[in-house]
């Protein structure tokens, strides 16, 4: 099978569908030697890292499919209540929603980790329920852009990336397979979906952006295209088109490696917002087509 992992513009997936959530499962699958992503739906990613000394999770996906994380962690021999970080991406409730019952699940051990940026839009949204309701849950720990999230063999450098929220959060890290001594970079941005980004939208006036978030958005984009990733752990299967690219053999994480597909997932989502603002970026040529 020829694969390729390209932005692709969202299908029916399970977060417009949760009340048949049951016709929207995926598999765990492996995408680095330590990392595997156990959202259990086709939606919005939950990857685990096994540091070696406990289990780091970035992002919960919903409350309604969280039964489906933890049976993804089971499946792979993994405990929940061994998760001793949850990092989100973002505060939308696609991403969050689950962190509450996973902090319980852990005695209230696990530290809950997210920019300063997105806590207080979480302190500014926490009793709507649009677009969707969060159970409460409290934040520990915030980012430092200059000090690494350590556990075991990861250290997670963070970037705060915003547009698709002030405090939407970008993180990169190595991985190594003992089994090669090779390592790979990995990398998972924080929030791709540029809606929020267009003129006169709802939701760009519900994340309290102006066009400035927007032009910062593109800069970081075609800044970051130019970083080496070899694996691109998207936050949403649509971002890579996981999809029509799932391997037959979901523990071979080498699939996954794609020098291309960071890049090009980036720079595709920044053409589509510098195609919401003419004025500014007169000379657009898109590069990379949406599939
Ligand atoms: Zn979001």
């Amino acid at each position: 099978m020829e694969k390729r992992f390209q932005y692709k513009t969202p299908k029916p997936r399970c977060g417009g569908n949760l009340a048949t959530r049951w016709n929207y499962t995926e598999p765990a699958y492996r995408v680095a030697p330590h990392v595997w992503n156990v959202g259990g739906q086709d939606d919005v990613a939950a990857y685990l890292l096994d540091t070696g000394d406990g289990l780091i999770l970035i992002d919960t996906g919903y409350e309604a499919t969280l039964y489906l994380l933890i049976d993804r962690m089971w499946s792979l021999g993994y405990n929940p209540r061994d998760i001793k970080k949850i990092l989100l991406s973002h505060y939308h409730g696609d991403h969050s929603q689950g962190v509450r019952l996973l902090y319980e699940l852990t005695g209230g051990k696990a530290e809950v980790w997210i920019s300063k940026e997105d806590e207080a839009n979480h302190q500014r949204t926490k009793d709507d329920d649009f677009p969707m309701p969060v159970l409460p849950y409290e934040v520990t720990n915030f980012y430092d852009d200059d000090t690494p999230v350590t556990l075991g063999r990861f250290s997670i450098r963070t970037k705060l990336t915003p547009g698709h929220t002030k405090g939407a959060t970008s993180f990169f890290f190595d991985d190594t397979d003992e089994a090669t001594g090779k390592t790979w970079r990995c990398a998972m941005h924080g929030g791709m979906g540029v809606g929020m980004m267009r003129p006169g939208s709802k939701t760009m006036a519900n994340e309290l952006n102006t066009p400035d978030d927007a032009f910062r958005f593109v800069a970081d984009c075609l800044e970051m295209a130019q970083w080496p990733v070899d694996i691109n752990m998207s936050s949403h299967l649509n971002q890579t088109n996981v999809d029509e690219n799932m391997p037959e053999d979901t523990n071979d994480y080498t699939w996954f490696i794609a020098d291309y597909s960071w890049h090009d997932m980036l720079v595709n989502r920044a053409e589509e917002v510098m195609s919401y603002y003419p004025e500014k970026y007169p000379d657009l040529v898109r590069t990379i087509p949406t599939l």
